[in-house]
């Protein structure tokens, strides 16, 4: 159960005031009634609420796979640069975020959710979701580089951090070699620190997988779509 105001507000009709204001002049209807008293409570699950005859249904989960494009920030509000969050147009929650960060010039798979519970099951470094990650790098990726990941590597500057067990795939290697990268963990930068701590530089940074959540091919960098039932199953 919440009140009126607080579940109009919250499905993005206005800001607190204006929907008081508008219940106040009779705009609001549930179940059919007018009410006119902002702290009537909803039933969120059953109660229908309209706004000037609008069928106003409550979303309390959204679950959102965006495709990040380079540029934005991972983050839900800043004062200079684009947010994940502005990209999501039709979005009617007010509290999302993005689940783990991506750095400003990676692309790829982004959950964009309100859902806490979700995030922290994600994100918790106890479940060591894996992360499966597609990159340019600079240099010719060696055998013995996909073996030092396999064992673990040290990529702190003043203290030892060691990562955990990664696999490393080459898919092209060159002067510019393509590889794919699993990680079990989300140290800060560590892809691209664990490229450093092998001497070389990663140009382009995609990720393709988070658990059981794939990127779907479909989305261009910008692109994003709602989460499909089955995908939030499967993700719990
Ligand atoms: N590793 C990085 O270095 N950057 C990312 O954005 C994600 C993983």
């Amino acid at each position: 159960m919440m009140r009126l105001d607080k579940y109009l507000a919250e499905m993005g009709v206005g800001t607190r005031q204006e929907v008081k204001k508008q219940i106040r002049q009779g705009k609001a209807a549930v179940n059919g009634t007018v009410v006119k008293a902002a702290d009537t409570k909803i039933d969120e699950t059953s109660d229908e609420v309209t706004i000037c005859g609008r069928n106003i249904s409550y979303v309390s989960y959204e679950y959102y796979m965006l495709n990040k494009p380079a540029g934005v920030v991972s983050a839900t509000e800043d004062r200079r640069d684009t947010t994940v969050i502005d990209l999501i147009k039709e979005k009617k929650r007010k509290d999302l975020f993005p689940v783990g960060r991506l750095d400003k010039d990676t692309e790829g798979l982004l959950l964009i959710t309100n859902d806490g519970d979700l995030a922290h099951r994600l994100l918790a470094p106890k479940k060591h979701v894996d992360k499966v990650y597609y990159a340019k790098v600079i240099g010719i990726v060696t055998e013995e580089d996909v073996e030092r990941f396999a064992q673990g590597i040290d990529i702190g500057t003043d203290e030892e951090e060691m990562t955990r067990p990664a696999q490393l795939d080459i898919l092209k290697s060159g002067e510019e070699s393509e590889i794919r990268l699993t990680i079990h963990e989300g140290k800060f930068h560590q892809v691209k620190r664990m490229f450093q701590a092998v001497k070389k530089e990663v140009t382009y940074l995609k990720r393709e997988r988070m658990g059981t959540l794939c990127l779907d091919e479909d989305l261009k960098p910008g692109e994003y779509r709602l989460l499909t039932e089955e995908e939030i199953e499967n993700v719990r």
